[in-house]
């Protein structure tokens, strides 16, 4: 969450460099961006706007900025309401600083920093960061030290980047928890710090990744360099790597939005996993396994469970990582622990790994992003082949999260079959938007679906939610009459996802005590079922699509892409951003 970027040059047009950066970043937070630098006096400015990074750019462009040093950051808030005052940088007495995370112990620090006589302007917990570098500056220390002094007394998770107008020529940057990376440009002219590849596509080629406590100074002198400290203070070497992010993985191509584009990938993101896919992790030789992961990721755990007991008889368990986390759990004899997360940072998912390998047990990293923290950490390492997601609702990594989770138990797979299944979707002649329009007014929505199908509407009900903001729940079918039905009336539409497969009598029948309620269906079935609908069709509370016909096995393949693009058109026939959903960010660094 939120994107950090800092520049530190021989040339003094960083300001472009800056907003560049910001703007790929923007998928991290989006609810304002700042930018600070020193002018051609060396003295701190800084410009602040609420809400997308336009704004700023439009602020930027007019003040026509000569600067060789500078920090931007685009917020995700977590302290501290969404206002110019608690946007990023934030400063004291010629220190700027940005800061992805959360300091837990801000309020102890602030009274402190508050008795020394430091005026607060924020609501933030970051504000605390500036001021404790200068209050050590002020008692005597250089810019390095008092920086390392103030990370050392600051709990929680952090990415913190920060600028002193009295030393011009260094950049600072600490991680503990959120993601952090240095590179430099091809022509050597210009030093960066970032949160991620992203921001430095176009800017970096190489990158180094800083690990856990590293402190990284970047200096220009007669040469430009980087130097990393490990938190013993010991000068450290850490593996520069290519920066693989193209441009053409940080442009639209053509597409209205991220999000579609993602969309009209997932047949090549299968084709991609399935060719890349290998890797000799036998699953037969663990008695269990557990899969933990987060959002949309822990749906893809949820339908790996139905296939791997299916196929490999092995008992699975799926959990939030928020809550194993935090519970104490059990660990059961000769287990695998599988961890998924599209950009391998999420930091739930990265505490309960550490968790589970501290009890010295195996853990597997199912992520997109191989240099991710979590991969770092895995005994065993899946990389998803989606490519740079940029989308802040996940689609297209979801998609290869289930057939690499597939591939995990099955390798004999029809890889023809799914793509075709996919692409039938894509390139159907189903009317989205008439659907959209039809249930863009319903006040809550349902998806229900049994077997495999199940996780699907998990799936389907999380996407409607983040992009459309219409309260969905995803249940299991046979479920909704123990509760649910209760809300059911002409005004809720129901997504029923019944494919013709070994539950769609049982999912019909509850579909049916649905539509006795006078509720509103959307009947997501297939070709083979269209002798067997009972008349269920002919209901005029009842709107029916079908897919492809398919092996059951590959039927979750085309009913994703289904789920994605209604939940896409859904949100667009509510003119919403459909690459920016209100409150969210991707990559979720905070608790
Ligand atoms: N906790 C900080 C804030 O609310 C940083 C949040 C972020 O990671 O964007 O400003």
């Amino acid at each position: 969450m939120c994107g950090i970027i800092a520049t530190l040059s021989y040339n003094d047009n960083i300001s472009n460099d800056l907003v560049s950066a910001l703007e790929r970043l923007e998928y991290r937070g989006y609810d304002s961006a700042g930018i600070a630098y020193l002018d051609n006096d060396f003295s701190l400015q800084r410009i602040r706007t609420v809400g997308k990074v336009q704004l700023l750019k439009a602020a930027v462009e007019k003040k026509h900025i000569k600067s060789h040093i500078g920090i931007g950051h685009t917020r995700w808030a977590t302290h501290g309401k969404v206002t110019e005052l608690n946007a990023h940088p934030h400063t004291a007495d010629g220190v700027a600083i940005v800061h992805n995370g959360i300091i837990e112990n801000y309020q102890e620090l602030k009274k402190r920093l508050v008795n020394e006589g430091y005026i607060f302007e924020s609501e933030t917990d970051t504000e605390v960061i500036a001021k404790l570098i200068a209050s050590h500056i002020k008692s005597g220390e250089k810019f390095f030290e008092a920086f390392k002094k103030s990370i050392n007394e600051l709990a929680g998770t952090f990415a913190i980047v920060a600028i002193y107008e009295k030393e011009p020529n260094i950049l600072l940057g600490a991680k503990k928890g959120s993601p952090m990376a240095v590179g430099l440009s091809p022509d050597k002219q210009s030093g960066y710090i970032a949160s991620d590849a992203v921001a430095l596509s176009t800017l970096a080629d190489e990158l180094a990744y800083l690990e856990e406590g590293d402190i990284v100074i970047v200096k220009k002198g007669d040469q430009f360099l980087y130097e990393i400290f490990d938190p013993n203070g010991r000068r450290i070497r850490r593996k520069s790597v290519p920066n693989k992010v193209s441009l053409n993985d940080v442009s639209k191509n053509g597409y209205e939005s991220f999000m579609l584009k993602e969309i009209f990938e997932e047949a090549t993101v299968a084709r991609k996993t399935y060719t890349r896919f290998n890797y000799d992790l036998d699953i037969s030789k663990f008695d269990n396994i557990s899969i933990i992961a987060c959002g949309t990721s822990y749906y893809a755990g949820a339908v790996a469970k139905y296939w791997i007991e299916d196929i490999a008889k092995i008992h699975v368990d799926v959990e939030i990582a928020s809550e194993f986390r935090y519970r104490n759990p059990v660990f059961a004899k000769n287990s695998l622990y599988i961890f998924i997360s599209q950009s391998g940072e999420t930091i739930d998912t990265l505490c309960a790994m550490r968790l589970v390998k501290e009890a010295g047990i195996k853990t597997l990293a199912l992520v997109n992003v191989e240099t991710s923290s979590i991969a770092r950490e895995a005994d065993f390492v899946i990389k998803t082949e989606a490519g740079v997601e940029i989308g802040v609702a996940s689609t297209k990594a979801f998609v290869a999260q289930i057939l690499s989770l597939l591939m995990l138990c099955c390798r004999n797979i029809d890889i023809e079959t799914i793509e075709l299944s996919i692409n039938a979707v894509l390139n159907g002649n189903y009317d989205f938007t008439g659907l959209a329009n039809k249930i863009k007014h319903s006040r809550s929505l349902f998806y229900i679906g049994r077997g495999v199908s199940y996780p699907i509407a998990l799936e389907g009900a999380l996407k409607i939610k983040e992009l459309s903001y219409i309260s969905a729940e995803g249940y299991p079918a046979g479920e909704i009459k123990h509760g649910p039905i209760a809300i059911i009336d002409e005004n809720i539409y129901t997504m029923a996802l019944a494919p013709y497969d070994k539950y769609f009598d049982k999912t019909i029948s509850n579909t049916q005590e649905i539509l006795a309620r006078n509720g509103k269906v959307l009947l997501i079935t297939t070709n083979d079922a269209k002798n067997f609908l009972h008349g269920i069709d002919q209901n005029e509370n009842v709107e029916c699509v079908f897919l492809p016909a398919n092996n059951p096995l590959y039927l979750p393949f085309s009913l994703t892409t289904f789920t994605h693009l209604l939940a896409y058109y859904t949100a667009k026939a509510k003119g919403h951003d459909v690459d920016k959903p209100r409150n969210l960010a991707k990559s979720v660094t905070v608790e």
